[in-house]
């Protein structure tokens, strides 16, 4: 009898959904420090934009690339702050930053292809890799290199059916940030062995020391597709807005893939994004700010309890260490934590073999569940 296609069975489920699933089981209250979800409300211009859409029927399909004058401005806000100067024919508005990844995935790999990935890394870069039949191949981060892809060291990972590599910065769950020089010679690697060079962006706004550097800022030969997302910078992740700037010789291609993905981006959620876009932006600061501040407060407290983590320079994740309180199962033991003490954490091991014995916690979580969250883990 017919089943499930193998590469959709095959395919790993994420170990964040499962700790999500046995939160949402239990019958008392929780702390959830283990999805990034902003504590913030989703500002109030970014609603009153949606709903004017709403007011106004405009309800309809928008064009397969998105709404033209978000395009258009979403070119001013690429040129602006991220050094990308794309025509706003490059820009292709998607649902959220995982349909931009799925869409540069789509339209640049086909079945066998290998893919870099990075370990740890978000599980959804193996996910969806696995969707489309190519091989992910983890590059490992190292804390001597500030958990920074090495360039040297990525070459000898690269082999003929190698077509790209996936870069994530500000990085989820590191927080390691790419600056100006390594964004360049990723793109020189990209160059050297014929490669896509796709680039996750989703947290550029949220950057705590280090200046995060767009890799496309460096496109020579037309290889980095960029994917940013409206969901953390504006705290509405449910909206699921995110856009792909694309080089032009596969822009065309990508916006054509919408049609039989989404077809379009919910249009008063698009409205939604131009008005995130064009109000005011001390709402973005002012919860970096608050990132920033709980990140200090998070470390300090660990500190006092002798849990080692790893300080981020941008997203909102701290990488703890437990390899001595794990026991070597670090999956087992965030089940435990949650049904014990009622904090849910993501184990490490979801974000790769280099994850075992680390779990993350958000920052996007509000300051005193966080504390609290973080005394109960380390008691
Ligand atoms: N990329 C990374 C690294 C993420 O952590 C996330 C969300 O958690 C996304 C992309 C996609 O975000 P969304 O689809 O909600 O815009």
């Amino acid at each position: 009898m017919i089943g499930a296609a193998p590469n959709a069975e095959a395919m790993p489920r994420s170990g964040i959904r499962e700790v999500m699933d046995l939160a949402w089981s239990l019958p008392g209250p929780i702390i959830g420090l283990h999805v990034g979800e902003p504590s913030f409300s989703t500002p109030a211009h970014v609603l009153a934009g949606a709903q004017a859409a709403l007011d106004r029927h405009d309800t309809r399909y928008a064009p397969n690339p998105g709404v033209p004058a978000l395009r258009t401005a979403l070119t001013e806000k690429l040129a602006a702050r991220n050094g990308v100067h794309a025509a706003s024919e490059q820009v292709i508005v998607t649902a959220g930053g995982m349909q931009a990844l799925f869409l540069a995935m789509i339209a640049t790999l086909t079945a066998g292809d290998e893919v870099l990935i990075p370990d740890p890394g978000w599980p959804n870069f193996a996910m969806a890799v696995a969707l489309l039949q190519a091989r992910p191949v983890r590059y490992p981060l190292h804390p001597e290199r500030g958990f920074l892809p090495d360039p040297d060291e990525l070459d000898g990972l690269v082999g003929p059916r190698t077509r790209a590599i996936i870069v994530n910065s500000p990085s989820n769950p590191l927080g390691a940030v790419v600056e100006a020089g390594l964004a360049e010679r990723l793109c020189r690697f990209a160059d050297a062995h014929d490669l896509w060079l796709i680039s996750d962006e989703c947290y550029d706004e949220i950057a705590f020391d280090a200046a995060p550097a767009s890799p496309a800022a460096w496109d020579r030969e037309g290889r980095v597709l960029s994917c940013f997302s409206f969901s953390k910078t504006y705290a509405m992740t449910g909206m699921r807005v995110g856009y792909l700037v694309a080089p032009p010789r596969v822009a065309a291609t990508a916006a054509k893939l919408q049609e039989p993905l989404i077809a379009s981006v919910n249009t008063p959620a698009q409205y939604g994004a131009l008005a995130a876009l064009e109000g005011p932006q001390d709402v973005v600061a002012e919860m970096r700010l608050a990132y920033r501040e709980r990140r200090d407060l998070a470390a300090r407290a660990l500190d006092e309890r002798g849990v080692g983590y790893l300080m981020p320079q941008g997203a909102f994740y701290l990488w703890i260490d437990v390899r001595d309180r794990c026991g070597g199962d670090v999956r087992s033991w965030a089940l435990e934590l949650l049904r014990e003490r009622q904090v849910a954490v993501a184990p490490g091991v979801t974000f790769g073999p280099a994850g075992e014995g680390w779990l993350r916690a958000s920052l996007a979580t509000g300051t005193e569940e966080l504390l609290e969250g973080l005394a109960r883990l380390a008691a």
